[in-house]
């Protein structure tokens, strides 16, 4: 399963730490016995902490591929239902009534570059009056800590930024959640459809909001692989497009009001 590579990634650079290690003691080489030994270590301890953040054992993550094959089938289920497509003109009369925001960051900013927008308009949202978060998802985007780097890098605050298990409780109460290019990790079939691959694994609820903005440039599936039914759900509006480019619309906007 193609949601399982960042913990074989962890994995296999823990075990080169390890073999430089071990080559330390062959020739007798301290500091690559030490500097290898916390290559191994660290890599050992990030493969847990994702595995722990998946609910499921290493030993499943490894293996469970060859089960997926045979239970393909079953999980190759088409998602029923129409989206619904909104205008930025739309989606800002949305943004502007809200008083709670989260957005949800996802690999779809890291390609558009759409940090600095995202931060913007959160800043016109609080501006606004509305309570505005960013939820972070452990294995969102395409390395661990990716969302984290580039919205520090747009100057997010801090204390704005929430792990998925704080938010999770709270999705219910949220006017809108804004999901800005995340796709598998708020696809709520890993909670909802047993035969998914990623069924099992922990995912940001960004359904249960009250309405949903959904930033990408069309219905394709994430790294997964896997059909989002968050797409086709009543309280979902898919704003197509590039999300830098979205974003700045959305921005104009709020000014031009
Ligand atoms: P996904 O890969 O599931 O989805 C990204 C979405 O972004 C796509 O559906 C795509 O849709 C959209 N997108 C791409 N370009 C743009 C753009 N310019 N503007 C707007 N949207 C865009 O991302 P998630 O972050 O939700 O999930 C990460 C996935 O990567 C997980 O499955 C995870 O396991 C895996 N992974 C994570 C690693 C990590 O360490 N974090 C490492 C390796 C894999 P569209 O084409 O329609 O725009």
């Amino acid at each position: 399963g193609g949601a399982d590579m960042p913990v074989v990634i962890a994995l296999l650079n823990s075990y080169s730490g390890l073999a430089a290690s071990a080559a330390g003691f062959i020739i007798l080489n301290n500091v690559l016995i030490v500097a290898g030994a916390l290559v191994g270590a660290s890599g050992l301890i990030l493969t847990g902490i994702m595995c722990k953040a998946m609910n499921r054992s290493l030993a499943n993550v490894l293996f469970g591929g060859l089960q997926a094959a045979v239970s393909a089938a079953g999980a190759d289920q088409q998602v029923q239902g129409e989206p619904h497509p909104i205008s930025p003109q739309d989606a800002y009369f949305i943004l502007e009534a809200a008083r709670s925001v989260v957005f949800v960051p996802g690999y779809g900013m890291a390609v558009a570059q759409a940090q600095h927008g995202v931060r913007e308009l959160g800043d016109i949202l609080e501006n606004n009056g509305a309570e505005v978060r960013y939820a972070i998802h452990p294995v969102a985007g395409r390395m661990p800590g990716h969302m984290n780097v580039l919205l520090a890098e747009a100057n997010v605050l801090y204390e704005q930024l929430a792990e998925m298990d704080d938010v999770n409780p709270i999705m219910d109460a949220v006017d809108v959640c804004v999901v800005i290019g995340a796709n598998d990790v708020v696809n709520p079939a890993a909670r909802e459809i047993a035969s998914s691959p990623i069924y099992g694994m922990p995912v940001i609820n960004a359904d249960r909001a009250k309405t949903v903005l959904v930033l990408k440039r069309s219905m394709a599936a994430g790294f997964a692989g896997v059909d989002n039914p968050l797409f086709v759900k009543q309280n979902t509006r898919m704003l197509f497009g590039d999300a830098k480019a979205s974003l700045q619309q959305l921005i104009s906007e709020f000014k031009e009001s």
